[in-house]
Formats: C-alpha cells, sequence, structure tokens
C-alpha cells in the first residue's frame, strides 16, 4: 500500500485527530500510483497515524479517513460512514416536517470532501476533493441503495474542485433527472429548489433553525429581508405573522422563485415587495429617504474568500450593519449573517460592536448563532464552523 512519512513535529494535529495534512508536513511519500488513492500515513518515527486520501495538487495533500490500523479503506468502510451520519439525524431532524436536510457534511461527517444534501427524493452530492472523487462510484452505489432516492443528481460546479486539480461538473449521476424545480418542506414550510441552477446544492438548508427563530420576532412587524435569495426568512417572517416584507437581492431569478414560494405558502404580493438591487446602494437610499424598520436581516454572500480579503471583507460588513442599525425603528431587531470562513466569531462580535458604536445606537445582543443542526461539526475540525450570526436589539 502506498505510505507518506510526515517530518518531524508535524504528527501532533493528526495525534488531535484534525483531518488536514498540509503538504509542508510530509517527508517523504512511497509507492503513489494514483491521484486520490488511501495512503498509510507514518510519523517520522515511523509510527502509525492514520489511512487518507492523497490529493497531488492540493495544498491540503492528506484528507484523514481514519485513525484506526485496523479499518480497511474500502466499500463496507464508506458504506459504514453515510449509516453513520444518517444515523445521527434521525435524532434531531423530524422527516414529517423537514424533507430538505443535510445528509453527509463532509470532514464532519468522517468522510472529507463530500457534500450530499436530501430534497424530498433527490440527493444532491459535491465532491470536493480527489479523495472524494476517486470514491465516488462506490459512493453512489451506497446512496442509492440506503437511502433509495428517485435521483442523485451532481453539483461539483464549485471552485474548490480546481485545488484539488479537478473539473467543474455537474450533471445526473443516477436514478431519474431532477424536475427544474423540486419542492420541499422545512418546518412545514414549503419551498421549491433549483436543484440544477440554484446556489451551493440549490438551497441555503444551514439557515434553517435561524429561519425558525425569526418568525418569533416577526409578529406585526415591518421586515427588510436583505440578501433575500428564494426567500426562506421571508417566508418564515410572514407566517410569524409579520405585517410586510422587503424581499432585496440583485438576483431577477432569485426574486422571481421567491415570489413563488410566497405564494406557495398562501402569501399575497400585498404581503411583500421584491426589490432588485444591490443592498449596499438600496440601504443608502433607504437612509436618505428616512425609511425606519423593525427587523432587518442581512445575510450577504460570503465577502472573504480567503484570507487576503479579511480586512476589505471587514468594512463591507461594517458598512451595511452600520447602515442597518440606523435605519431601525427603537427597540427594532437585526438579524445578521458572515458565511466566511475566515471571519471569526470573534471578528465578527468586533464588527458588529464597531458598527453599534459608529451608529450612536445602544446595541445588545440576544444570541449567537450558527449553521442547522445538521450541518454538525467534530470537535477536533473548528474549520466546519463557517456561518456565524448575531441577532440583537438596536435602541
Ligand atoms: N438568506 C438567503 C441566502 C442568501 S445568499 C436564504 O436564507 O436563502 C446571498 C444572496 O445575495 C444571493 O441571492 C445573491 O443573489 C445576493 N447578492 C449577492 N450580492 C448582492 C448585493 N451586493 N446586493 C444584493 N444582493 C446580493
Amino acid at each position: 500500500m502506498a505510505s507518506v512519512k510526515l517530518k518531524k513535529g508535524r504528527d501532533k494535529s493528526l495525534l488531535r485527530k484534525h483531518p488536514w495534512i498540509f503538504s509542508g508536513a510530509i517527508d517523504s511519500v512511497k509507492d503513489i500510483k494514483q491521484n486520490g488513492e488511501t495512503v498509510q500515513i507514518f510519523s517520522a518515527d515511523r509510527k502509525f497515524l492514520g489511512y487518507g486520501s492523497y490529493s497531488e495538487h492540493s495544498q491540503i495533500t492528506i484528507r484523514v479517513l481514519s485513525y484506526d490500523v485496523n479499518d480497511k479503506i474500502d466499500l463496507d468502510f464508506f458504506n459504514q460512514r453515510v449509516k453513520r451520519a444518517i444515523e445521527l439525524r434521525k435524532n434531531f431532524i423530524n422527516t414529517n416536517t423537514t424533507n430538505a436536510y443535510r445528509i453527509i457534511n463532509a470532514e464532519s461527517d468522517f468522510l472529507p470532501g463530500l457534500i450530499v444534501d436530501q430534497y424530498a427524493d433527490f440527493l444532491v452530492c459535491q465532491f470536493l476533493s480527489v479523495g472524494a472523487e476517486f470514491w465516488k462510484k462506490e459512493i453512489v452505489e451506497i446512496l442509492s441503495t440506503t437511502i433509495k432516492p428517485e435521483g442523485i443528481f451532481e453539483r461539483s460546479d464549485v471552485e474548490v474542485r480546481e485545488k484539488e486539480g479537478l473539473r467543474q461538473v455537474k450533471g445526473i449521476l443516477w436514478g431519474k433527472e431532477p424536475p427544474d424545480l423540486v419542492e420541499v418542506i422545512e418546518n412545514n414550510n414549503r419551498f421549491l429548489v433549483n436543484i440544477k441552477h440554484g446556489h451551493k446544492t440549490g438551497f441555503y438548508l444551514d439557515q434553517r433553525d435561524n429561519r425558525n427563530l425569526l418568525s418569533q420576532f416577526s409578529n406585526s412587524k415591518e421586515v427588510l429581508n436583505c440578501f433575500s435569495y428564494t426567500g426562506g426568512f421571508s417566508v418564515y417572517a410572514l407566517k410569524g405573522g409579520a405585517k410586510k416584507i422587503i424581499n432585496v437581492d440583485s438576483s431577477a431569478e432569485a426574486l422571481a422563485l421567491s415570489e413563488k414560494n410566497l405564494s406557495l405558502n398562501g402569501f399575497k404580493s400585498l404581503d411583500y415587495e421584491n426589490i432588485q438591487n444591490d443592498v449596499f446602494k438600496y440601504l443608502r437610499k433607504l437612509r436618505d429617504e428616512n425609511k425606519q424598520l423593525d427587523v432587518i436581516i442581512l445575510d450577504p454572500p460570503k465577502f472573504a474568500e480567503s484570507a487576503s480579503q479579511i480586512e476589505k471583507a471587514s468594512r463591507g460588513y461594517k458598512d451595511i450593519n452600520l447602515l442597518a442599525m440606523k435605519l431601525l425603528r427603537k427597540n427594532g431587531v437585526l438579524f445578521t449573517f458572515s458565511c466566511s470562513g475566515h471571519i471569526t466569531q470573534e471578528l465578527f462580535s468586533k464588527i458588529i460592536a464597531d458598527a453599534a458604536n459608529d451608529s450612536g445606537k445602544e446595541v445588545n445582543i440576544l444570541r449567537y448563532l450558527t449553521q442547522a443542526i445538521d450541518h454538525t461539526i467534530i470537535t477536533n475540525f473548528p474549520e466546519g464552523l463557517y456561518l456565524k450570526g448575531i441577532v440583537c436589539t438596536v435602541r
């Protein structure tokens, strides 16, 4: 079997069961024939540390699959891992009221580089590393036999694949092609999801629990949903009794689908307004018109794609949060998020504090939020936490 020896002292993170080995930690490689194949990992003094997938082109050269020398990395190994992930979610996802959720969350389910989301009768997969790609056929076989969906669709059309030397791909992997819009339920709210062309795997499943919380703050309120995408937060706000919603998004397509989703849940065009605009501009426009609101949601796309963008991203977050705080009526509520992995919870809190200071308002934090419950994080992989949110009242 192919093997890799680490440099002296570079086994520390592995002994703490962190699943990534960077190229700089590797001393030598032996007998590797195929990119993505499984290697045995040894310390400088030849102690067995684990099995992992080898990726020739990535900075993350090895993603660890197992720390147990007795494991055999084969179809049955992946079968057990998939079963474990499904079983875990049975404890906290009520499939009678929610049939769209993440089944496999990559490293955090001990299946590095593999994302699998379920949308009613369809599964959507992302193979984000060479290692995951290497086992694609087996994984599709396991998913089709254990879950028995109508179809499995691949959405590996993401840039990170290129860091692994892989092409971006999408298409049917197994079974039926999903229709253009798949209807799902989320906490008994109905949504149409565009699996084939939507963001990520189609829907922001990671905001499910936060959307639920929003409904508790919405009764009789005028709510501004910034970066509204297909109206996830808006449906929950209206279900919570909101008086009026304003959706703002730069994408006409996303707004069109949010209209469908709002009407699917029984809401009329009088209940909401759809604005196709840049949020940075629109918030300034509202400021200039002296508009005031009760609740504002800020759920922007990732502003920091890499560590070098942290500063610029921080300015962007501060800008929209400052504007939003100024637009809120007395005791208004702000739901604000950052999904940039490079912006830590600590930094995000500091940005919010800076915005609060500059707004001249008194801001009380009510909740710190994170990604939904099915987007689990293993203790040894803090990188798994990417979504940070803060709910605050503004006076
Ligand atoms: N809150 C949503 C997800 C938001 S995703 C949900 O729960 O489903 C981010 C959205 O921001 C996308 O729909 C994208 O079209 C939009 N967007 C990106 N940059 C924007 C900008 N500068 N102004 C307005 N919308 C923007």
